[in-house]
């Protein structure tokens, strides 16, 4: 069997024209990944989360506002989203699809969403072009549903993942590690469990080196049952959010290293796409499948 692929139409909302977030990129990545025959038994196609399963990591009147699509104006300004019935069923649509995809990973060890890691978003709000926040809500889940003791989160997003980081702050067995440039988005970081911020344009190697620095010890020591990966493709050079100045070909040994630290130990990997933003669509979901390959390739040769 291939690399187990959730996705869902719903990924892609639709957006007044020009709004500045690149949700076309959603579909543009399930496209490039059939004909890229990287899921040549097409995806998994998740039911959205009820408000149930949200509210596991969100409070329950906040979810309530998006689901009723009556967010307060001073919070949808704050997501940046226009908080409609669409983009609701999105963040509804993104938070199952990490959750199954979790599941999945647990079942074959290694499994990815075409969207999620919504890391902005906190218990009582969303931020920062995120609704709710995917990895918490699937982590809280399959934590209180026991299937899982201990979660590492490995947030490689180029900004900081404040959501996450409160979404989680009440589980010790959750770990959050974020590695970002230090100086961009959020201004004022929620603390995770281990925070890393880099300094502005950090390039492959110095990038790669901090990451062995401390996920191979965080692995050893924390034993998670889980990994989430958030495999943002921010940190890249031409990115117009980001500060650092990966390459592609940084991205692709960054996400290697993930797959080869965590498979060395036997331990499950689910991905996320996390961040992205340029105005080359093309070129910003082409550089979301390199996650997909390198994931592919390392499941294909178990
Ligand atoms: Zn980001």
């Amino acid at each position: 069997m291939p690399l187990p692929i959730v996705s869902h139409s719903a990924y892609e909302a639709t957006l007044p024209d020009g709004h500045r977030f690149p949700m076309r990129k959603y579909g543009r990545l399930a496209e490039l990944l059939l004909e890229r025959r990287l899921a040549p038994n097409g995806f998994v196609v998740p039911e959205v989360a009820s408000a149930e399963l949200i509210a596991l990591a969100h409070d329950r009147t906040y979810v309530d506002q998006v689901f009723a699509c009556a967010v307060p104006r001073e919070l949808e300004r704050r997501i940046g989203l226009p908080m409609n019935e669409g983009v609701a069923r999105r963040a509804r649509a993104s938070a199952a699809g990490t959750l199954l995809a979790s599941r999945l990973a647990l079942e074959h060890g290694l499994a990815a969403s075409t969207a999620g890691g919504s890391h902005h978003g906190q218990r009582e709000t969303g931020a920062g072009f995120c609704v709710f926040n995917d990895v918490a809500i699937a982590a809280k889940a399959l934590k209180h549903e026991g299937a899982i003791h201990h979660a590492l989160v490995v947030d490689l997003d180029v900004h900081q993942g404040d959501g996450t980081a409160d979404c989680l702050r009440d589980e010790p067995d959750l770990f959050t590690f974020s590695m970002h440039a230090e100086k961009n988005y959020p201004v004022r970081k929620i603390p995770s469990d281990l925070d890393i911020g880099l300094p502005d344009g950090v390039q492959d190697d110095t990038y790669l080196e901090e990451l062995a620095a401390h996920l191979p010890r965080l692995l050893d020591a924390l034993e998670p049952d889980l990994v989430f990966f958030n495999a943002g493709v921010d940190p890249h050079r031409e990115d117009r959010l980001g500060r650092l100045a990966l390459s592609d070909e940084g991205l692709r040994r960054r996400d290697y290293y993930v797959m080869e630290q965590t498979g060395n130990r036997g331990i499950p990997v689910v991905a996320v796409i996390g961040g992205g933003y340029t105005h080359d669509v093309d070129a910003l979901a082409l550089r979301h499948t390199i996650v997909f390959e390198v994931m592919a390739e390392r499941f294909d040769a178990a």
